[in-house]
Parts: structure tokens; sequence; C-alpha cells
């Protein structure tokens, strides 16, 4: 079968360039949307992580505002810079990088940022308001999956869609999204019997298992759309996701790559909920 390759690269582009045709508008009417990245301690992968959100910020002409805190914080330093930040005016957005070192409660942290402004859209209110059908904050991860789709005039209306993996970020989040969209919604997880059964039931597949090529060609009905989240380094230092590209991709009408897929999709859901966040802001 041939398959569509899902150009998660090309999307992520398209979005920051929508994003900043309104950033643009927003300049025009006095508005200079602003996002502050708190970074706590030195982890070489979370600094990559900033360093591409701030670079993003740059191409879409949104202000970004530098918090780099040292690996000692306490949770109380912590949360009295979200207090300042929550208090600023001038402040759309605030993005706290995870993970944060021991010494402090990520719940805690999370649930701190006032959510008009939270633009991760972790905090419980938006986690709710995700759940009940209203507006409010959506992941960036799991709002890149439903974006891909769309873009690609993958249909989810009627399908049978199967998650697999049932985290808060990205699981539960990406189930909600696709139900909201009509889809026939399955979760599936580390206790999930006939794991193999149910996913090759799926129209849509979405694996956010965290395990490298999990998800082979036995799982996956033939024409099946399918969405890789996870991100793995192989032996080779190669990245490689949950699913084993080479054998499932034939068997697929779509799917996405990693790298190239539904990563540069979290950064571009970021710049889109920073844009939402001057509207958001007033509704919630
Ligand atoms: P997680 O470890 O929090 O969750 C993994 C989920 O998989 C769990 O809910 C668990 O129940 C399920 N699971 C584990 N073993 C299973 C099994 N044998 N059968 C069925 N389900 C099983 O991970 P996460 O944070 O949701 O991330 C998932 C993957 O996505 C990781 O590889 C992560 O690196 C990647 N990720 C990518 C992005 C991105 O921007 N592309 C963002 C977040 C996470």
């Amino acid at each position: 079968m041939s398959y569509q390759i899902i150009d998660g690269k090309a999307i992520s582009k398209q979005i920051k360039e929508e994003c900043r045709v309104k950033a643009e508008q927003y300049r025009e009417r006095g508005i200079l949307i602003t996002l502050a990245v708190v970074q706590v301690g030195q982890d070489p992968a979370s600094s990559v992580y900033v360093r591409n959100k701030k670079r993003a910020c740059e191409e879409c002409g949104i202000k970004s505002l530098s918090y780099e805190l040292p690996e000692e914080t306490t949770e109380e330093e912590l949360l009295s810079l979200i207090g300042k930040l929550n208090a600023d005016s001038a402040v759309n957005g605030i993005l706290v990088q995870l993970p944060l070192p021991g010494q402090i409660d990520e719940n805690r942290v999370i649930q701190a940022i006032d959510a008009r402004k939270d633009v991760d859209g972790f905090h419980p209110m938006n986690a709710g308001a995700l759940c009940t059908g209203q507006r409010g904050f959506v992941s960036c991860t799991p709002a890149g999956i439903i974006e891909l789709l769309k873009r690609s005039n993958i249909e989810i209306a009627g399908k049978e869609c199967v998650v697999i993996g049932r985290s808060n970020i990205v699981g539960k989040p990406a189930a909600l999204l696709l139900l909201a969209e009509n889809g026939t919604v399955t979760v599936c997880h580390s206790r999930t019997k006939n794991l193999k059964e149910v996913v090759s039931r799926a129209d849509i597949v979405v694996a956010a298992v965290g395990k490298p090529k999990f998800i082979t060609a036995d799982h996956i009905k033939e024409g099946a759309a399918v969405i890789d989240v996870g991100i793995h380094r192989n032996e080779n230092g190669k990245l490689c996701g949950d699913v084993d590209f080479d054998s499932v991709a034939p068997k697929c009408s779509a799917i996405t790559p990693v790298p190239g897929g539904v990563g540069p999709m979290t950064i571009a859901m970021l710049m889109s909920n920073c844009i939402a966040s001057v509207d958001l802001s007033e509704s919630l």
C-alpha cells in the first residue's frame, strides 16, 4: 500500500507563520504577546527545549522573558516568582519547564500558575475544561496531534481511534480531543489485555507508550493512520519513535515520521496557545 508521510515539520512551519501574522496584528493594536519561560537547574535536555521555545517565539514575533533559576531553588522561591508573573499584566503566558528538581512539588507549581496564563494546558482548570468541552488551553503535544490529522485531511468523526498511553500530558488529553472530534475512542495502557487485538481495530492509532519501536506491523489494520508520539535515541544515537516505522508504514494510509512528525508540532502549538492567551484570558 502506498502511504502518506505526515510532514510535521512543514505543518508546524505553517502554524508558526499563522501565529506570526496574528502576533503582528496584535502588535498593531498595541499588544505585545509575552511568554515567561522559567527553567530551574540546567538539565541539558530541558535547556535544548527552552532554547527551541525561545527561538520559536522570536520567529513568531512573541516576546520571551527568561528566568533561569539555580538547581537548589526552593519551592517557595519558585512559587513566589510565579505569583509575580501571575500579577504582571504584561505577561500573557507562563511556562515552567518540567521536570523540576526533586525538592519541588510539580503539581503545586502547575496549580499555582494562573489558569489564564497556563499556555502548557496542565492546570486542572484547563484539563477540566477539555474534559467538559469548554474553552481553555489544550496541552501542546495532543493539540498538535489533532492539527496533524486535520491538516492532512484525515477524518476523525466516526472513526475507531485507539490511543496507547494514558499520561496526563499526552494520552488522556489526546483521547479527549479525539472524542471531541467525534471519534470512537479507546484508551490502552500498561494493564490492557490483548493490546494487539484492540489496536488492530483502529482506523487512527496514537502511540504514546514511551517504548522504542513497540508498535509493530501486527498491531496495525491495513489502511490505518498512525501518529507516533514517542521520541527515543537508539543504540547508534539515531532518533526513533514508539512505532517500528519500517514494518508499520507499508500497512498504513498515513504515518508520522520520527523525527519530523509530532515533535515539531509541540512548539508550534505552544506558539498558538500564546496567541490564544489574549482571547482566552478574557473568557476564562
Ligand atoms: P508516560 O511514560 O508518562 O506514559 C506512557 C504510557 O504508556 C502510560 O500511560 C502507560 O500506561 C502506557 N504503557 C506503558 N507500557 C505499556 C504497554 N506495554 N502496553 C500499553 N500501554 C503501555 O509517557 P508520556 O509522557 O505520555 O510520553 C510518551 C512518549 O511520548 C515518550 O516516548 C515521550 O518521550 C514522548 N513525548 C513526546 C513529545 C513530543 O513533543 N513529541 C511530548 C511528550 C512526550
